[in-house]
């Protein structure tokens, strides 16, 4: 016999499960239910394609039993079973949990979350007993092996004798406590309602042996228990059923189980389609980020099914990477059972699924959008980003489909609205629709250049995540409106007096201006401006990256010195204006150190780092102490 310790993030997980920090135990049941649907899932496909392996899908069951007296739930499948070292890799490790590290002082709460996010799988049923046995014969070994565990001390594997391929897995129920009544699990009805209510469209019988109190003798009023095998589950998997006999709860109790989350879906989508293709499909917009989205091995994708047969896990083909967050599951019958992954691929059946499924989801969120917006900012909120990313990956192929569903922050509205929104409250002769770019609301708000166009009473959309931009010039324009940075140079907003004004100024001081240029040679050009209502400076661009974007370029890994082409904007009417002339005449020393100075204060107004703080802090000073 093998006497090993379990791997030190499982033994965290298994304590926390010993002392049943989840509050709701009852899931244990529909954890084991569901690994063992997966195990006759697993033999049945194989099966399909292995000749050596002789099933036949009657054969093919769940059972389920308890014995009061002892104290132990017994859950058995004719799956595909386990080796021994599948036992050890599967059962003495948490699968899922590469990066899980739970941090010394996490409240109950946070070790709720994080166990959530995991999927509680297996070791749920430490949550009920102090001691489990798994008893395992797999269809590609000879002998059975035995693992046994009573909690965080290890657990130990032996051969055993095991007559049929599957897994039988018993739990001893722990005593009951004063605050929890363990009891309650070895009890035919509680066993029976929990497997309705978790478990009942799992596709193979679970079957338990009931008691039916039953009248024998009619005349002496005589009853009798009389015992019997019954399959407890429906079997009609939840894609199958009618949408209005499906209770919502059934849905998220689905959700929960199958897609490991801890939390209900935002949306759930029970689509069926008959015509040009045939399927049933059952989607879920989650309600936060699966816990690996981020991940650059997070995979997309949705469950395959033909005719009730898992054939893929996650088909990636079935979801654009635009809606990459979306769970769920197809079942059709165009395809045949055993296709390869490569013939798959390319199918036309497949094609044809995939692009109704893509627009099904898509007018669900147009729905959303029109009909319950707060709902729908939340989601904007977690998967926005997402659809951000769609409009410009592809060269802007999918712009069209994905620009009516995102939203942007108006300085009018002071609250997030659509492309559509601001185009149709555009004033009389708005020829431009207005953005600017800054890493948040309050930042963009302080922006120079924002409150000339705000003074001219436009909207101004608000562009705070660094994919905004790229968005955006990937759309180009919208219902032929063109989108304008306000922060980029010439936005014509001014009177021709005003602009022959500055333009006059511009030229007379064409030296001043050439001669700060050439102490701050990272910009293009220095200009007077009328645009700057209160401010003295700004940084403008001009041509096709901004500044913000340039930010997002020189963030990448690989920096590919794309910048912007910048120009440094001094305000014509701010007293500084006239200061620089002064200088320029008479002291072309201190003329050089306020060229620097400006310079320095654009840039930090632009959020952009300054090469020199300590020469710039000493040159103020230098200039205040005087
Ligand atoms: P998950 O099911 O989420 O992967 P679990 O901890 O519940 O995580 O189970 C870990 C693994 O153990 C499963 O992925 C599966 O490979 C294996 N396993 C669990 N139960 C069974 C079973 N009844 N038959 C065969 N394999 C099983």
């Amino acid at each position: 016999m093998k006497k090993k310790e379990f791997k030190s993030e499982s033994k965290r997980l298994l304590d926390l499960m010993i002392n049943s920090i989840y509050t709701n135990k009852d899931i244990f049941l529909r954890e084991l239910i569901s690994n063992a649907s997966d195990a006759l899932d697993k033999l049945y496909y194989r099966s399909l394609t292995d000749k050596n392996i002789k099933i036949k899908k009657e054969d093919l069951e769940i059972n389920l039993s308890f014995d009061k007296d002892n104290r132990t739930i017994t859950i058995s499948d004719s799956g595909c079973g386990m080796t021994e070292e599948e036992l050890e890799k599967n059962l003495g490790t948490i699968a899922k949990s590469g990066s899980l590290s739970f941090k010394e002082n996490m409240t109950k709460e946070d070790k709720v979350d994080i166990i959530g996010q995991f999927g509680v799988g297996f070791y749920s049923a430490f949550m009920v007993s102090d001691g489990i046995e798994v008893i395992s014969k797999s269809v590609d070994e000879e002998v059975a092996h035995r693992w046994f565990s009573t909690g965080v001390e290890g657990y130990t594997i032996e051969k055993c004798e095991k007559e049929d391929i599957g897994t039988t897995i018993s739990l001893h129920i722990k005593a009951d406590t004063e605050e929890d009544n363990y009891s309650e699990y070895l009890d035919e009805y509680k066993l029976k309602s929990l497997i309705k209510k978790y478990s009942d469209y799992i596709s193979y019988p679970i079957k338990m042996e009931v008691t039916h109190h039953e009248l024998v003798d009619e005349k002496e009023n005589k009853y009798e228990d009389i015992k019997e095998v019954e399959t407890i589950n429906s079997m009609i998997p939840l894609w199958k059923k009618n949408k209005k006999d499906v209770k919502e709860e059934e849905y998220e109790n689905f959700y929960i189980d199958r897609f490991s989350d801890y939390d209900k879906p935002l949306k759930v989508i029970s689509h069926q389609v008959e015509g040009m293709c045939t399927y049933k499909s059952l989607l879920f917009i989650p309600s936060h980020a699966p816990y690996d989205y981020y991940n650059k091995d997070y995979e997309k994708g949705l469950s395959l099914y033909t005719s009730g047969v898992l054939i893929m896990d996650k088909c990636s083909e079935l979801l654009p990477d635009y809606f990459s967050f979306v769970k769920g599951i197809v079942d059709t019958e165009d395809l045949s059972l055993n296709i390869s992954r490569e013939i798959l691929q390319k199918s036309h059946s497949l094609n044809l699924i995939a692009k109704n499924i893509e627009s099904k989801i898509r007018k669900e969120l147009e729905t959303m959008l029109k009909e319950d917006r707060e709902k729908y900012n939340e989601f904007f909120k977690t998967f926005g980003v997402q659809l951000k990313y769609g409009i410009y990956n592809n060269f802007g192929a999918d712009k069209e489909k994905l620009q009516d569903l995102i939203l942007f922050y108006s300085s009018k509205k002071e609250r997030l609205i659509t492309l559509k929104e601001y185009v149709d409250n555009m004033k009389e002769k708005q020829e431009k629709i207005y953005y600017a770019a800054g890493s948040s609301v309050a930042k963009v708000d302080m922006l120079p250049q924002v409150e000339q166009v705000k003074e001219k009473d436009f909207d101004i959309l608000y562009l705070t995540d660094y994919v905004d931009e790229f968005a955006i010039t990937a759309i180009q324009e919208y219902e032929g409106k063109k989108f304008t940075n306000v922060e980029n140079g010439d936005l014509d907003l001014e009177t021709k007096e005003e602009k022959d004004k500055t333009n006059k100024l511009n030229e007379k001081s064409s030296d001043l201006l050439k001669a700060m240029q050439e102490e701050i040679k990272e910009v293009a050009e220095v200009k007077f401006t009328n645009k700057l209502k209160s401010h003295p400076v700004c940084l403008t661009s001009k041509g096709d990256v901004s500044i913000e974007m340039q930010k997002v370029f020189d963030a990448m890994p690989n920096e590919m010195g794309i910048k912007a082409q910048m120009i440094l904007e001094i305000n014509e009417n701010h007293p500084i204006a006239e200061k620089i002339q002064t200088l320029y005449k008479e002291n072309q020393d201190e003329f050089m150190k306020y060229t620097k100075i400006l310079y320095s204060e654009a840039k930090m107004i632009a959020g952009l780092p300054i090469d020199n703080p300590t020469e710039i802090s000493n040159l103020i000073c230098e200039v205040i102490a005087k």
